[in-house]
């Protein structure tokens, strides 16, 4: 049984008199384990596909099955709590708290969630030191660079030890170097049996992906399998970091 599956899906955005069809009758599957990059040009769906997966969203028509369960049939709880055990959203902007700590940042979905705050700091903190942050642990945002911000974000997203993680353009904002260290870090969840489902735009990106799904005008309009290149050697070959980067250097080199 696939993941992630949907059937002719659709999704129409009214505005006025104006209707978007943002998906045209998406099928698409994913097996748990696949690690899998979106491509297509802006405005061809990704992100309406990535939040209709994510469960942030929901289909005009066509049905998205998440581990077997047929979303749209899910009341408010049941969906809450599918998508907390399942899944982990990372996206493009971090969308961390600004004055908030990066270990807090990290407990919040467990605090949705009613885990107990000894529980709570423990686990955050595992997370963190996950993604190589340990000893950021008490940083707030504005004293991180863009590639460790992203790393809490990513923190966040697994602190549920969700199966699936959805990434929309979470490399968006970083430089080439810092990109590579992510993808590092995404290779080693799928490698761990975490399923990812990430969106980029960029060729160098989606060669990490096992699969290359291209999009455009709301369909699929290519599904391929390929090897991916391997981040790390890509990141061990690259010329470190200078000082007057972002600064990584030392946790990259570990
Ligand atoms: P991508 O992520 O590939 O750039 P999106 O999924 O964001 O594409 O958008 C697909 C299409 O749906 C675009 O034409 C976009 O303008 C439209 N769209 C996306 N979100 C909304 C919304 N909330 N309301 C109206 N139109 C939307
Ligand atoms: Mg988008």
């Amino acid at each position: 049984m696939a993941l992630i599956d949907l059937t002719r899906v659709a999704k129409v955005y009214r505005m006025g008199d104006v209707e978007v069809h943002a998906l045209r009758e998406v099928s698409f599957s994913v097996a748990e384990r696949d690690f899998a990059a979106v491509m297509g040009s802006s405005g061809s769906g990704k992100s309406t596909l990535m939040n209709i997966i994510g469960c942030l969203d929901r289909p005009t028509s066509g049905t998205y099955r998440l581990d077997g369960h047929e979303v749209s049939r899910l009341d408010r709880r049941e969906l809450a709590r599918i998508r907390n055990r399942t899944l982990g959203f990372v996206f493009q902007s971090f969308n961390l708290l600004a004055r908030t700590s990066a270990l807090e940042n990290v407990e919040l979905p467990l605090m949705y969630a009613g885990v107990p705050a000894r529980e709570r700091r423990l686990r955050a903190a595992e997370a963190l030191q996950r993604v190589g942050l340990a000893d950021r642990a008490h940083h707030h945002p504005n004293q991180m660079s863009g590639g460790q911000q992203q790393r809490v974000a990513v923190a966040r997203a697994l602190v549920s030890r969700p199966r699936l993680i959805v990434a929309d353009e979470p490399t968006g904002n970083l430089d080439s170097r810092t990109t590579v260290e992510i993808m590092v870090l995404f290779q080693e969840l799928a490698a761990a049996g975490i399923t990812v489902l990430l969106v980029t735009h960029e060729p160098d990106v989606a060669a990490y992906a096992s699969r290359v799904v291209v999009m455009r005008d709301g369909r699929i309009r290519s599904d391929a399998r390929q090897a991916p290149r391997q981040a790390a050697a890509d990141l061990a070959a690259a010329p470190a970091a200078d000082a007057g980067g972002e600064g990584e250097a030392q946790e990259v080199s570990a």
